[in-house]
């Protein structure tokens, strides 16, 4: 591994069939350094081919050529990881691997849905044969194995969520102390209103037997390859709430005592919109947010089907990007099918690689430092579905995490989130039903964005005052209260005016949003209201007040779980919520970012490294933008400001501005941002 040091890590995962295996390992040591590759990781019996729980026989002759495939990129100085396609099973597609490993306790659906190949985490007959064919994988010492994200008890198809089995269901009924039907317990889990005590009890144990599991894993490969790294390919961390995961114990479990590697999914494996991105680098920084410093990430870019039919190759390089300038370590590569076709049957895509890594390398040194991503504090809980509380007919995956379609909407508006400290929070949905008194009262007597759920939340936790209203309602549809047009965003106070409406039809024309009647007190501010058919003002829609804790309310009284869509936004939301945000920061906003005539759908960031920021934008529409400013606040001066061009050098540029009045300083971009041209700037500060 005497490789010369590269920022933009790139990791790439290929499978070689065994019949076809000569050929395609040749590609690989002709191509991978042409396309930059630093590290292979190999995927085993994998997608189409796979042969359900991996055959014993099969596995020792796959053995051999992984041993060849290893002696080949220590020729060439790629370092060499391995990827079993499954641990416990992603499906069964057919395959019934009862056959293959006799006595194998499947996993059962919480609808009794039964696998045929996919096996129980905890029963003893699967652990004994994983245990075999990964000391296999062991014995030929990878740099990494990469645990696939099938470790987990949500969407093993063809059962959503598990397991129920017999193993499990003996399990919970020892801790009940009584013998539990399956039927009984998914009722009890997700009986509506007030969670029924076992949906703990339940959540516990499968958070424990799911870190036994992966303790059990990382001990076998070590116990052959201590020098082995375990890598954790997870989930959207809102998933992983319904199945109790609490992040620092199954980390501390799998990585055994070693550096942990981390694969946050990006998604888009198929391309739909850009927008799609907005989920792709939230996944970045929740996964890191659950996960314990130090650990080395690497995110997933992926394409299914693997050919620019689903994905262009200016999508992936945006992903890559994305991946880098929001501090990821490498980014692994899933690009090619596992069908055997060779890599060069679509040259596009390795040239691309080999001609974006320096760019990339240039991007991700300055991102890879030290510091902190600034801008509106989003929450994640590991223990939020503990609390939620469903409504009669919920399905089980509503029990999964809120708050999503915050992040989206503030995002888009051209103002960053982030998981780390700031002096305004937002939340929506139920999310703040996991945290203590003591921690709301902290964050109320702050800036605090809150949607209709979470104020209601408030409400039922005693918080009215301090939120500014005397009561607000449960959610109702808002046309079950009449003939409503749209929200004025009327007042002058907060930058609006009279007739500045936007669609109440959210959110989509043909929606019917949920809204919470917010009953004002009389010293807290009407931002903006709903308007009838024929102009004239109605209920409140957003309110702010100041509270006597110090802090700085903003109700908007739409539940974003069915409101935030594409005509929540517009302009005039634009304008509203960046008025907001300054107002709920005390006019300190961390960055707000805006085009010079109409940029939208900015995925924008701002991180404060030791005397400098970076500051980024990915244009996420096909209209290029025509200029960029960013609004920051900070004490400091700008000293210097640098542009980083295509070919990966940091320099001065004529297009970059830069003005400072108090604590406000305005860094202008004068220049065209296309969307797959993203734009890096580094502020150095005056000390
Ligand atoms: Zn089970």
């Amino acid at each position: 591994m005497a490789k010369k040091k590269t920022h933009a890590w790139y990791a790439f995962r290929r499978t070689l069939p065994p019949w076809r295996f000569d050929e395609l390992l040749k590609e690989l040591t002709q191509q991978l350094p042409r396309y930059g590759v630093d590290e292979v990781i190999i995927k085993v019996d994998t997608e189409e081919f796979f042969h359900g729980q991996p055959p014993l026989g099969w596995m020792k002759n796959y053995q051999k050529l992984l041993f060849r495939i290893k002696k080949e990129m220590d020729r060439i100085g790629v370092v060499f990881s391995i990827n079993p396609w499954i641990t416990v099973g992603h499906c069964d597609r057919g395959r019934d691997s009862r056959k293959i490993v006799p006595g194998l306790r499947t996993m059962v659906g919480h609808d009794g849905v039964e696998c045929m190949t996919c096996a129980c985490p905890i029963d003893p007959v699967w652990r004994k044969h994983v245990a075999k064919v990964w000391r296999l994988y062991a014995e030929t010492k990878p740099h990494v194995i990469w645990i696939e994200d099938d470790i987990r008890t949500f969407g093993h198809r063809p059962i959503q969520y598990g397991c129920f089995c017999p193993l499990h269901m003996k399990a919970f009924s020892d801790r009940v102390g009584k013998t539990v039907k399956r039927e009984e317990l998914v009722a009890a889990i997700v009986k509506p209103g007030r969670p029924h005590p076992w949906r703990k009890v339940w959540l516990d144990m499968q958070g424990e037997l799911m870190a036994d599991t992966v303790g059990f894993l990382a001990k076998t490969v070590h116990a052959v390859s201590p020098e082995t790294r375990m890598g954790l390919m997870s989930s959207n961390p809102v998933n992983h709430c319904m199945e109790g995961r609490k992040w620092r114990d199954f980390a501390a479990a799998l990585a055994d005592g070693k550096p942990l590697y981390s694969r946050p999914p990006m998604g888009n494996y198929s391309e739909g919109e850009l927008r799609g991105f907005y989920y792709s680098h939230n996944s970045i920084k929740a996964t890191r947010y659950c996960l314990p410093d130090g650990v080395i990430e690497q995110t997933e870019v992926e394409n299914v089907p693997f050919t620019k039919y689903a994905n262009s190759v200016n999508f992936t390089f945006v992903e890559m990007a994305i991946s880098f300038a929001f501090g990821s370590h490498g980014v692994t590569m899933n690009l090619f099918d596992h069908c055997g076709t060779p890599m060069q049957a679509d040259p596009e895509v390795g040239a691309m690689l080999g001609a974006k890594k320096p760019f990339l390398d240039g991007l991700a040194k300055k991102a890879q430092q030290p510091g902190s991503y600034r801008g509106v504090r989003l929450l994640h809980h590991d223990r939020s579905s503990y609390v939620k509380r469903l409504a009669k007919g919920d399905e089980y995956g509503r029990l999964a995490e809120d708050g999503y379609p915050m992040m989206q909407a503030l995002e888009t508006l051209g103002i960053p989130t982030t998981y780390e400290a700031s002096n305004v929070v937002a939340a929506a949905g139920q999310t703040l039903r996991t945290y203590s008194d003591a921690e709301i009262r902290e964050m109320l007597s702050g800036g605090l964005l809150l949607d209709g759920a979470a104020a209601r939340v408030l409400i039922e936790r005693g918080f009215a005052k301090e939120i500014g209203l005397k009561d607000a309602s449960p959610l109702v549809p808002m046309d079950s209260l009449g003939a409503w047009s749209a929200e004025e965003f009327f007042n002058a106070k907060f930058g609006g005016k009279q007739q500045n409406f936007m669609s109440s039809r959210m959110p989509g024309l043909s929606g019917n949003p949920s809204i919470s009647l917010l009953k004002p007190l009389p010293k807290t501010q009407i931002v903006s209201r709903l308007v009838d058919p024929d102009a004239k003002p109605g209920y409140p829609v957003m309110t702010a007040c100041e509270n006597s804790l110090g802090g700085r309310i903003v109700v908007h009284a739409w539940d974003f779980g069915n409101s935030f869509g594409k005509t929540f936004l517009n302009p005039i939301r634009q304008e509203q919520y960046q008025s907001i945000i300054r107002w709920l920061s005390r006019n300190k906003p961390a960055i707000l970012v805006r085009g010079d005539s109409g940029g939208v759908y900015p995925l924008a960031f701002r991180k404060d490294c030791d005397g400098e920021t970076l500051l980024g934008l990915f244009n996420l529409s096909l209209d290029p933008w025509p200029s960029v400013e960013y609004e920051l606040t900070d004490t400091r001066k700008p000293l210097r400001l640098e542009l980083l061009s295509p070919s990966g050098k940091w320099g001065a540029s004529k297009l970059l501005r830069a003005t400072k009045k108090g604590k406000q300083v305005v860094v202008r971009c004068k220049t065209t941002v296309p969307f797959d041209q993203p734009l890096f700037i580094r502020v150095i500060w005056k000390t």
